[in-house]
């Protein structure tokens, strides 16, 4: 694709980058047969090849108003696109440049005073835990007001149970997040229950937000004050405790970690640090996966179940690490069932669901129609994004799959 980058973009690191990435699209496509909301709205301009051709305008130069905005906050930020181009076009990298520069000029105000809330309420653990009390014991009042849906109380479960002794040297660092412990916090026990049988050693980290959900709503400031909060946090636990590895149990936030390193780039008190803790962020997956024999070996007798699951875009197209989580669930037992369209995000996105729930409803429909098609006993994802905002009292239970996994060993419950 041809370019004429403006004045004030040319030879900022910024212009370059945007511009390097931009060239490589051949205007095929071939992502729009991907990108759900082009699926969804039909819209050329609500879909990636569109978006590129918007953000292109906006360093051309060329007037961009704030229609121009609603299209590129209503991409989910799936990566679905860049899975698919055979260009290898850098659209995530491009649309994190694009909004950058959209956010010099403010938003309008009510959609200030709703990212600002947001921004401040959900990385924040205790706050958001008040809240989410406030909003279960006013019953159907929240969801009315705030048009959102309020997840149920979790409920524990994996309590520990008989350990082989620990073969790993090096223990796995398992870093606590913010909203996930506070929704779900039965994930966690799950893998340290997993990591336990399998005999490694787990040490629990204390951070709070590594970033993820304030660079969903556009605060890159915040997002960046948290991502170097997270990888102080880490270096010392990774020096303290002779590791290598830290399980990150939300594929959004493993995938957020896993940028660390090229989001700051630019800093040079931090690059080398966030080099080494995006080297070392790990999908559970990806560390539980050599031991698939181990698994089956310490797998009880009993009912196992008919499952269904959903790989998250963060998982299946960020990371692209497809086909991990299905012979887990197997080797203890699970039956794995097919769903359509499993390459579709499922409408959560982060925030995404709160800011647009419109589009992230109508992907939620289309996304539950397929998973429970064979009428499975439960869902299984790898982030609460996507399990919270898959979760319906009409339909089969979605968990972390850790949680489908770990009660079929030895000792689980
Ligand atoms: S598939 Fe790649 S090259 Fe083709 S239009 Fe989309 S981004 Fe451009
Ligand atoms: S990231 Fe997802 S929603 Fe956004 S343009 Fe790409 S495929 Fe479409």
């Amino acid at each position: 694709m041809r370019t004429r980058i403006e004045l004030t973009f040319r030879q900022t690191a910024a212009g370059d980058e945007a511009e390097a990435i931009m060239r490589r699209c051949v205007h095929c496509g071939l992502c729009n047969a991907v990108c759900p909301t082009y699926q969804l709205l039909g819209d050329e301009r609500d879909g990636p090849r569109g978006r590129i051709d918007l953000i292109m305008q906006v360093f051309e130069g060329r007037p961009w108003t704030e229609a121009t905005r609603e299209h590129l906050d209503r991409c989910l930020h799936c990566a679905g696109c860049e899975t698919a181009c055979p260009s290898g076009v850098g659209y995530t990298r491009l649309l994190d440049i694009g909004r950058a520069v959209l956010a010099r000029r403010p938003r309008p105000l009510a959609d200030r005073l709703r990212r600002a809330a947001l921004s401040r309420l959900l990385p924040r653990r205790r706050l958001f835990g008040w809240a989410l009390g406030l909003a279960r014991w006013s019953g159907p009042l929240a969801p009315k007001l705030l048009g959102v849906r309020v997840p149920p109380r979790a409920r524990l479960r994996s309590p520990p149970g008989t350990e082989l002794a620990p073969f790993e040297a090096e223990p796995v660092l398992m870093p606590s997040g913010c909203v996930e412990p506070v929704l779900a916090p039965g994930i966690r026990i799950a893998l340290a229950r997993v990591l336990a049988v399998l005999g490694m050693r787990v040490e629990a980290v204390d951070i709070g937000c590594c970033g993820a959900l304030s660079h969903h709503l556009d605060d890159f400031h915040a997002s960046r004050r948290a991502a170097r909060r997270t990888i102080d946090a880490l270096s010392a636990a990774l020096d303290r405790h002779g590791a290598r590895s830290v399980a990150v149990t939300g594929s959004g936030c493993t995938a957020f970690m896993c940028r660390y390193a090229s989001l700051l780039a630019d800093d040079p008190d931090y690059a080398g640090k966030a080099a080494r803790v995006a080297q070392a962020t790990r999908d559970p997956a990806e560390l539980i996966s050599p031991y698939r024999e181990h698994l089956r070996a310490a797998t009880a007798d009993g009912a196992a179940a008919r499952l269904v699951y959903q790989a998250p875009c963060t998982q299946q197209h960020a990371r692209r690490l497809r086909g991990l989580v299905e012979p887990l669930l197997e080797a203890v037992g699970h039956t794995l069932l097919p769903a359509a369209e499993a390459h579709l995000c499922c409408g959560a996105g982060g925030a995404y669901s709160l800011l647009q729930p419109t589009i992230a409803g109508a992907l939620r429909a289309r996304k539950l129609g397929h998973l429970c098609a064979e009428t499975p006993d439960g869902i299984a994802s790898a982030n609460i994004a996507c399990i919270t905002h898959l979760s319906d009292p009409q339909a089969p239970p979605v968990r972390h799959w850790l949680e489908w996994l770990a009660p079929r060993l030895r000792g689980g419950a």
